[in-house]
């Protein structure tokens, strides 16, 4: 369905408002749940420090930590930015892809997949752990979703839109990145990825077929992740950060949803392939005439 650019307007705002609010939500997942904590009880959120509920009008997404000057009220113990930062990267995540799907039920699967992201990236960034709760139920949501929206005649906007592919996707992603682990493992004599990292590209590979899942675990995804710990180290040497290890999760997560939009164009750039040359890697059991 088309939509006319006030209905774009609208909607692009809307995804942004929401957004933001989900972004709200997914900080007390990111904080409560490494910490064995209830995510419902207490409903409100409260200041970690003085333990006083924080009200409604100081708990706007983003807008509260910029008036409050990033302080409690109460107690001015200082929040950090990173609460605000959540809330306008989810927010601008489900712009854009509001902006690029339009109204249909792939945004919905897009912005699903989104959260769970950005939830799993920054657990993992604090504790180096993506929680089996979003991968495990990631990894059966999203090849079921694609079934029943393919099934249904629906699954129109979605990137992999066949339930085959999806499927195919879902178990390439695993296995090769449980691959890659087996061979870092024998290499280094130590663990050289989490299981949660598999898991994670079942849920991922399901929505971006094989071949972008290959491209995210081989090409995308170590490039981002290289090019951040030399950066780390940069601003480590002159003091300025301080880290010690840096789990793989958040670049495979980074690099899955950039594939999405663009893996189609970075690789026929990369292989100088003519336009469209990805089209027919989508389903490779056509090669052995099935
Ligand atoms: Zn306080």
């Amino acid at each position: 369905m088309e939509l006319t650019a006030i209905e774009k307007l609208f909607g692009t705002v809307f995804c942004f408002v929401t957004g933001a609010c989900i972004g709200s939500y997914l900080n007390v997942f990111i904080y409560r749940w490494p910490r064995g904590m209830s995510t419902n009880s207490p409903s409100r959120s409260i200041c970690f420090s003085c333990g006083n509920p924080i009200r409604w009008q100081d708990n706007l997404p983003i807008l509260s930590w910029f008036l409050l000057g990033g302080k409690c009220r109460t107690c001015k113990a200082a929040f950090s930015i990173r609460y605000a930062l959540v809330e306008l990267f989810t927010a601008c995540l489900f712009a854009q892809i509001f902006l690029v799907f339009g109204l249909t039920f792939a945004t919905g699967v897009y912005l699903l997949w989104a959260a769970l992201m950005v939830a799993g990236s920054f657990i993992d960034i604090d504790t180096c752990l993506l929680p089996d709760r979003i991968t495990l139920s990631g990894s059966v949501i999203f090849p079921l979703l694609v079934l029943v929206l393919d099934m249904a005649d629906a699954s129109e906007g979605l990137v992999v839109g066949d339930w085959r592919e999806a499927l195919f996707g879902a178990f390439f992603g695993a296995g090769f990145i449980y691959f890659i682990r087996f061979l870092g493992t024998a290499a280094f004599g130590r663990e050289a990825m989490g299981l949660g990292d598999v898991k994670l590209m079942a849920m991922n590979g399901a929505l971006l077929g094989w071949w972008r899942s290959l491209f995210v675990i081989m090409g995308l995804g170590p490039v981002l992740a290289l090019l951040t710990v030399l950066l780390l180290r940069l601003l480590q040497r002159f003091k300025i950060e301080r880290f010690s290890e840096v789990p793989f999760g958040p670049f495979l997560c980074l690099a899955s949803y950039l594939s999405l939009y663009w893996a189609d164009e970075m690789i026929e750039w990369w292989l100088a392939l003519p336009p469209g040359a990805t089209a027919s890697l989508d389903q490779p059991w056509r090669w052995l005439g099935w």
